[in-house]
C-alpha cells in the first residue's frame, strides 16, 4: 500500500486529524485540498494546495492529472458544493470517495430550539419573536451574516474566525474573532457578559463548538438552529476512526 495517494478534501477538525493520523502511518501520500477562506489555516502534515478546483470537471481532471487513488471528502456539513463535486469528480474519475460525516446534534430536554432552513429564516424569526434591542450571539461564517441586516432594531454579537465585509454588518453589530474549541464557562461569561437572549448556530456537529447549546439551555434562551444542507448519497463514516479503517491504516490514535 505504500505510496498510495490521497487527496483529503479539508478545512475541518477532522481532517486535519486525518492527515496527522496518516503522516503517523506512513501508509498513504497525502494531499490536503483547502479552499481558501481562512487566513492563516492550522499547520498540516503533508502536501497542502489552495484554491477551488473550478467545478466538478476541475476535480475529477486534478484526480487523474495527479494519480489519486482515493478521495476522503472531510469537508464541513454545511460545504455543500464542494460535497457535490466531489461525488460526481470521483465517479467521473472512477476514483473511490468516503465522506467524514460527522452527527448532527441533537436537542435533548430543556432546549428550546428553532428549526430552519438557513440565515434569512432565522433573521425573519428573530425580527418577528425578539423585542427591540434584544442581543443576539450568531455563530456563523463571515459569509452568512448579511441577512441580519433585515433586523436593525436588533443587537448582535458576531463571533467568526474571519471578519466580514463591512458591508454585510447589521447596524448594531460586536465582532469576535475566535476559533473554536470554546468551554461551557466561557459560554456562559459571554451570554451573561452581552445579556443574550438568543443563539443562532448551524448544526455543525461535534465537540468544539457544542458548549454554546449547553450554555443557551442552562440560561434558558432559544438557539436558532440552521438545519443542514442535504449532501450526495456518498458512503460516509462518522469520523476519522472510520476513514483509517476505510484506509486500511490504524496508526496508534494518540495525535488523532
Ligand atoms: P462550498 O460552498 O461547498 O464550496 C464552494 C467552492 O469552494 C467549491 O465549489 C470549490 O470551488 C471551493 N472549495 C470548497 N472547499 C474546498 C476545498 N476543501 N478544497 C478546494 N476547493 C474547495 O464550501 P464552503 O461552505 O464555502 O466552505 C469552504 C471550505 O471551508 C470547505 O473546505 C469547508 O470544509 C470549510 N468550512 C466550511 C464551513 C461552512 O460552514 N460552510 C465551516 C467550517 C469550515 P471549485 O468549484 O472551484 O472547486
Amino acid at each position: 500500500m505504500a505510496g498510495r495517494r490521497l487527496l483529503i478534501l479539508g478545512g475541518t477538525g477532522e481532517a486535519a486529524a486525518l492527515a496527522r493520523a496518516l503522516a503517523q502511518a506512513g501508509d498513504w501520500e497525502v494531499v490536503t485540498s483547502l479552499a481558501g477562506r481562512t487566513r492563516a489555516p492550522t499547520a498540516l502534515p503533508g502536501a497542502v494546495r489552495v484554491g477551488g478546483f473550478g467545478g466538478a470537471g476541475g476535480l475529477a481532471a486534478y484526480l487523474r492529472a495527479e494519480r489519486i487513488d482515493r478521495v476522503i471528502d472531510a469537508t464541513h456539513p454545511f460545504a455543500a458544493t464542494i460535497s457535490a463535486n466531489a461525488a460526481a469528480a470521483c465517479a467521473e474519475a472512477g476514483v473511490p470517495l468516503l465522506r467524514i460525516e460527522r452527527p448532527a446534534w441533537m436537542p435533548v430536554p430543556g432546549d428550546r430550539w428553532i428549526d430552519v432552513a438557513d440565515a434569512a429564516a432565522a433573521a425573519d424569526w428573530l425580527a418577528g419573536a425578539l423585542p427591540a434591542n434584544s442581543t443576539v450571539l450568531l455563530t456563523l461564517g463571515r459569509q452568512e451574516v448579511a441577512p441580519f441586516r433585515r433586523c436593525p432594531a436588533l443587537r448582535f454579537v458576531l463571533r467568526s474566525i474571519e471578519p466580514p465585509a463591512p458591508e454585510d454588518l447589521p447596524p448594531n453589530c460586536l465582532l469576535l474573532s475566535e476559533r473554536g474549541p470554546f468551554t461551557l464557562d466561557g459560554e456562559h461569561a459571554l451570554i451573561a457578559q452581552h445579556g443574550i437572549r438568543a443563539v443562532v448556530a448551524k448544526n455543525a456537529g461535534g465537540d468544539a463548538t457544542a458548549a454554546k447549546l449547553a450554555a443557551a439551555r442552562e440560561a434558558a434562551i432559544p438557539v436558532v438552529m440552521i438545519r443542514r444542507p442535504t449532501l450526495p448519497s456518498t458512503p460516509a463514516v462518522p469520523d476519522v476512526a472510520g476513514a483509517l479503517d476505510w484506509l486500511g491504516a490504524r496508526p496508534e490514535m494518540g495525535s488523532a
